[in-house]
């Protein structure tokens, strides 16, 4: 068996041909040729046209041999086609302007989801910069091939990039549990930038967008987006400020009573935060006992508790005649952090009401940034926002791969 035989049962294509394979244990060199007599392929509109004329020898690198670097040689032939003009043929495992073969892009782009790609570029011995151009080629190609037309639901969110509060804006899609695009920053201009990405086609119908109650994300999309675009007002994003408020007072009491009484609110933090659910046996008694002081904090809890019924109701109606009683109850209360909350939640009411009619929450969003979170840490080499989002979109994209050929090279 010679090495040209396998590298030929590897690389089966219908109109080039292996003719040479040459090197050392440095490197080995595969030469290919056309097929005699076979027609190039226009590699805009697809067709076979006329040979133009030949260029000078290209280099890609492709899947090491025993670990031994190993590049594909190849002359390519301009076609003159009657529809495109003068044109470079298509070559099939070439990707766009790559000097990667696509077996190795596919090979590097999988080992990246897995690893990181310091450790793949280590592995494997090819530099950081190789890794990143594979998975960059695999993004361009599923961006460029993925269906979006139907998305209905999307799910916005931010992730805090590193310490110091840098932001990067995600757009989920929630029926699909896909990543759509990113961009820095949560400002107006991150989230329509994030729209911008995925094209016009989705800013020109009415879609529904789960999202927090953060200004600059509302203002985008009431201005850039079509005017039928319902928002509802994420459940969890509500629960957590909720969650805040409660916390705010019981740091104001605790401050209070730390001269009267310091043991009082000693240590309580999680049990007013907790679903109670969740909480211990003990932790239940503590609470209990708590309950019974008419503290503060305890009238706060009573009032987080409570709003977290209000997706339980069946019938909007039913909720709408709740929530009222609820904001009547927080802003009677006489705990400022509640009442200021409850104020909050009145100016978007109809916002919250929506989910009623559509029951999305970003619940599946979390769940998809947390995975983002992981990517971001295992990249500490992620220094430019550019490379976060490959990486980001690499393994939350969900994105179509290239099909190159029909041997599995991983
Ligand atoms: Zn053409």
């Amino acid at each position: 068996l010679q090495v040209k035989s396998i590298v030929n049962k590897t690389m089966k294509f219908k109109c080039f041909v292996v003719k040479k394979v040459s090197g050392s244990e440095e490197s080995i060199l595969i030469e290919i040729n056309p097929r005699k007599k076979s027609l190039p392929v226009c590699s805009v509109c697809g067709e076979k046209r006329s040979h133009y004329d030949t260029l000078s020898p290209r280099r890609w690198r492709h899947v090491n041999l025993w670990g031994i670097e190993t590049f594909i040689v190849y002359s390519p032939r301009r076609v003159k086609c009657p529809a495109c003009g003068i044109r470079v043929e298509r070559i099939p495992w070439s990707m766009g302007k790559s000097r990667l073969s696509l077996p190795l892009i596919s090979v590097l782009q999988t080992l990246a989801r897995h690893i990181s790609w310091d450790g793949v570029a280590r592995l494997y011995g090819v530099c950081w910069n190789t890794v990143r151009a594979a998975v960059q080629a695999s993004v361009e190609y599923g961006l460029a091939n993925r269906q979006i037309e139907g998305v209905v639901y999307i799910g916005v969110d931010e992730i805090a990039r590193r310490k110091g509060h840098r932001y990067v804006t995600n757009i989920y899609d929630l029926t699909d549990k896909r990543l759509l695009a990113t961009a820095p920053g949560r400002d107006e201009l991150s989230l329509y930038k994030c729209f911008q990405e995925i094209g016009k086609s989705l800013m020109s119908k009415p879609l529904v967008i789960c999202c927090d109650m953060w200004k600059p994300y509302l203002k985008t999309i009431r201005e850039d987006l079509h005017p039928d675009t319902v928002v509802v007002l994420d459940r969890f994003h509500i629960v957590r400020n909720l969650l805040a408020a409660v916390d705010e007072v019981r740091r104001e009491e605790y401050h209070d009573k730390k001269k009267s009484n310091p043991g009082l609110l000693k240590r309580t933090r999680y049990l007013w935060l907790k679903n109670p659910e969740n909480l211990k046996l003990a932790e239940k008694q503590r609470l209990s006992e708590l309950e019974k002081l008419n503290l503060k904090a305890s009238r706060a809890y009573l009032l987080k508790e409570s709003l977290r019924e209000l997706w339980e109701y069946k019938n909007k109606n039913q909720a709408v005649r709740f929530l009222d009683k609820w904001f009547w109850w927080a802003t009677h209360s006489r705990l400022k952090p509640m009442r200021n909350l409850a104020w909050s939640l009145k100016k978007h009411e109809e916002k919250i009401l929506n989910w009623f009619d559509h029951p999305v929450n970003n619940g599946l969003a979390e769940g998809l940034n947390g995975k983002a979170k992981a990517v971001m840490r295992r990249a500490y080499g992620y220094r430019t926002f550019d490379t976060l989002r490959l990486a980001l979109l690499h393994n939350l994209g969900n994105l179509p791969e290239p099909n190159y050929s029909t041997h599995r090279f991983l």
